[in-house]
C-alpha cells in the first residue's frame, strides 16, 4: 500500500495549504466571536434568513472567500465531472480537509451537496441537485423517527401509493434545517412493509401542503434540528429519489461515504485544540511537566486516527468493502476528540470556559458528534458484527 497522494493530489493539496495560510487563517481574530451558525458548508440554511447585521456582516466575508476559492479553482472539489465539478478521489479530499482544519475559520470548499442526491433523474437534477451544487437551494434530512433513531428500520412513516402520488404521513425527528432547507430528503416505508423492506427516499419541498415544522431544537453546538410532521403530504411519483422501496440503500451510502471525512474533521479539531493546549503550557513549565505525557498520548492516538482514516479513504477509491474502517473510524475518532477537548479544557484552565473561546466552542460540538449518523454504542455494535458474523475482519488479518 501506497499513502503517497498521486501527483495531482500533491499539487491540489498544496494549493489549499496556501490558500489556507494566506486568505483564512489572517481571518481567524475575526471568527473568534463569530455566531455558532457558521460551522462548516450548512451555514447557508440558517443565515439565509437571519436580517441581524451581524450575521450579514459574516456572511460578506464568507462569500468574499468563496469568490477567492473560485478564483483559485478550489471550488466544487468533489462534485462529478459531468456536473461541472473536479470529482477528486475520497483520499484527495481527506488531504484538502486536512489543510482546512488547519483554521480554526469554519470555511469548506464547495457547498453542501447530500452525497445522495447524485441519484436524482431526469427533471430532479435541475430542480434538486444542480441548484444545492450551484448553492442556491439547501436540503435537509428525514431519517429518525420519535420511535426510530439508532435502528431507522422501526420507521413508521408511511408513503401511500395513490394514482400519480404518494401521501406521506408521520413525524421525523431532528432533520438539522428542516425549518429552512428548501427540501427534504424523506425517508418513508410502502404500507404494509417492514424492517429495511419498502423504504423509500422522497424529495419534499419545505413548504409543501402537509409538511409542518412543530418545533425548532435549539441546541449547545449550534444547529438547529427541528420535529417535523407530515399530514397527507401527497407529492407526485417523479419526486421519488432512486427506486422505490429501495430507499434503505441510499441511507446506507449517505452515512458510509461521510465517515472518513468525520475522520479527518476531528483529527484536524483535536489536533487544533491540543495545540492551543501546547502554546498555553510553553510559559508555565510546571504544569507543562505535569501534562506533557498526556499530551504525548493523545498525539500518538491522534497519528492512528489519521492512518486509519486515510487507509479506509484508500480502500473507498479502490470500490473495497469498508464497512468495517467506515463504523471503526466513526467510533475512534468522535470519542478521541471527545476526550481530547475534555483534557484540553481542563489543562486550559478557566480562561476556556468563556462561551466563544476556542476550546469550549469544540467541547460543545464534540459531543453531538458521539450522536449524529450512528451513536457510539451502535458503531460498536456494528465492528463486533463484523468480526464475528462476517468475518471481515478474520479475513484482513489472514
Ligand atoms: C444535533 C443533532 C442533529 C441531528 N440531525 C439529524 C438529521 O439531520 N437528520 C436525521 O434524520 N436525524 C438527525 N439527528 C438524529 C440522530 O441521528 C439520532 O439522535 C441518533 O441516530 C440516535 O437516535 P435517538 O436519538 O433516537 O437515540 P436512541 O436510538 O433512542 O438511542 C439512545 C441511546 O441508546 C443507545 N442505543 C440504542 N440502541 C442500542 C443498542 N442496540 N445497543 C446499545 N446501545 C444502544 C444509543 O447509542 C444512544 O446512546 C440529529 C441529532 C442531533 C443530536
Amino acid at each position: 500500500m501506497d499513502f503517497r497522494l498521486k501527483p495531482e493530489e500533491e499539487e491540489l493539496r498544496r494549493q489549499v495549504e496556501d490558500f489556507v495560510r494566506e486568505e483564512v487563517i489572517p481571518l481567524e481574530p475575526v471568527f473568534e466571536g463569530a455566531p455558532d451558525i457558521f460551522e462548516g458548508s450548512r451555514w447557508k440554511s440558517r443565515a439565509k434568513l437571519s436580517r441581524d447585521p451581524e450575521v450579514q456582516r459574516y456572511i460578506g466575508i464568507m462569500e468574499e472567500l468563496r469568490r477567492k476559492a473560485e478564483a483559485r479553482a478550489l471550488w466544487h472539489l468533489d462534485v462529478p465531472k459531468r456536473y461541472g465539478g473536479r470529482e477528486v478521489s475520497n483520499v484527495a479530499m481527506i488531504a484538502v480537509t486536512e489543510e482546512l482544519e488547519k483554521t480554526s475559520v469554519p470555511f469548506e470548499l464547495g457547498n453542501h451537496v447530500s452525497n445522495i442526491l447524485y441519484a436524482c433523474k431526469g427533471e430532479q437534477v435541475e430542480r434538486f441537485l444542480l441548484p444545492c451544487i450551484r448553492g442556491e437551494k439547501t436540503a435537509c434530512f428525514g431519517l429518525t423517527e420519535p420511535g426510530a433513531g439508532s435502528d431507522p428500520s422501526m420507521m413508521t412513516t408511511t408513503a401511500t401509493p395513490d394514482g400519480e402520488d404518494f401521501v406521506i404521513d408521520g413525524t421525523k425527528m431532528f432533520p438539522t434545517f428542516g425549518d429552512v432547507a428548501d427540501f427534504v430528503q424523506v425517508f418513508a416505508r410502502l404500507p404494509g412493509t417492514k424492517g429495511r423492506e419498502g423504504v423509500t427516499c422522497l424529495l419534499v419541498d419545505t413548504g409543501h401542503p402537509g409538511y409542518r415544522v412543530v418545533r425548532s431544537i435549539e441546541t449547545i453546538g449550534g444547529s438547529e434540528p427541528c420535529e417535523l410532521v407530515f399530514d397527507g403530504c401527497r407529492v407526485p411519483k417523479t419526486q421519488v429519489l432512486g427506486a422505490v422501496g429501495e430507499g434503505w440503500k441510499l441511507n446506507q451510502a449517505w452515512l458510509g461515504a461521510r465517515r472518513f471525512q468525520v475522520g479527518i474533521r476531528c483529527h484536524g479539531t483535536a489536533l487544533r485544540v491540543m495545540r492551543r493546549v501546547a502554546e498555553l503550557l510553553r510559559s508555565e513549565p510546571r504544569e507543562r511537566e505535569r501534562l506533557a505525557p498526556a499530551l504525548g498520548y493523545f498525539y500518538a492516538e491522534l497519528q492512528a486516527l489519521r492512518s486509519i482514516t486515510y487507509h479506509g479513504s484508500w480502500k473507498a477509491d479502490r470500490g473495497l468493502d469498508v464497512r468495517l474502517e467506515a463504523a471503526s473510524v466513526k467510533l475512534f475518532a468522535t470519542e478521541l476528540l471527545h476526550r481530547t477537548v475534555d483534557f484540553a479544557l481542563e489543562a486550559a484552565g478557566p480562561a476556556a470556559y468563556r462561551k466563544d473561546h476556542d476550546v469550549a466552542r469544540a467541547f460543545r460540538h464534540a459531543r453531538a458528534r458521539r450522536i449524529v449518523e450512528g451513536a457510539s454504542e451502535i458503531q460498536r455494535h456494528l465492528i463486533q458484527r463484523a468480526l464475528f458474523r462476517e468475518g471481515i475482519a478474520c479475513i484482513e488479518l489472514q
